[in-house]
């Protein structure tokens, strides 16, 4: 079956992989990666390494990456999205600022909505945390609608 925008799966040297769970985590977090800018493949694997290295973190997966058009503002270079299941011991805010800071790290910049980015990183879940407030939506409205989501989410084992 043909997914409508859908280019198709990409692999890089950590999209996908496996390293398992972990003990001593009080979370389990999904974040989204998404960038159109450059090589998302490279970024993406640059990033998990960080991860990787970063001790308040344990990656448990990472999956494929899926490639599909943009959409809001659609003139602009397709898409790449993957997901990762971590796990984390801090707070969901705590988290949301890490990410801010990593995105800023890989040179993302906000010119308007929907606009090109090299680096995009949302938390889509926080274990079972259900929360509406100015900074957070978790889950992430786009998990039940986003097949930049959806498809990446489905490759996974865990
Ligand atoms: P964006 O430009 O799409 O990355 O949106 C970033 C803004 O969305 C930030 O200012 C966050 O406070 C807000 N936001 C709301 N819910 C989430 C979420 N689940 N994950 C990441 N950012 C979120």
């Amino acid at each position: 079956m043909k997914i409508l925008g859908a280019r198709g799966l990409v692999r890089s040297r950590f999209c996908p992989c496996y390293f398992g769970f972990k003990d001593g985590f009080r979370h389990i977090a999904v974040v989204g990666l998404g960038g159109n800018i450059g090589r998302s493949d490279k970024r993406f694997d640059k990033f998990i390494r960080v991860l990787l290295d970063d001790r308040r973190f344990h990656v448990v997966e990472v999956s494929p990456i899926l490639v599909n058009a943009a959409f809001g503002y659609e003139d602009q270079a397709d898409f790449s999205n993957a997901v990762i299941n971590l796990q984390t011991s801090v707070s969901v805010y705590a988290l949301l600022k890490i990410l801010q800071r990593y995105e800023l790290k890989f040179k993302r910049t906000r010119s308007f909505k929907n606009a090109p980015r090299t680096l995009d990183l949302d938390i889509l879940y926080f274990g079972a945390k259900v929360l509406k407030s100015p900074k957070l939506t978790i889950p992430h409205p786009g998990v039940t609608t986003r097949m930049s989501v959806i498809v990446p989410m489905g490759l996974m084992r865990s």
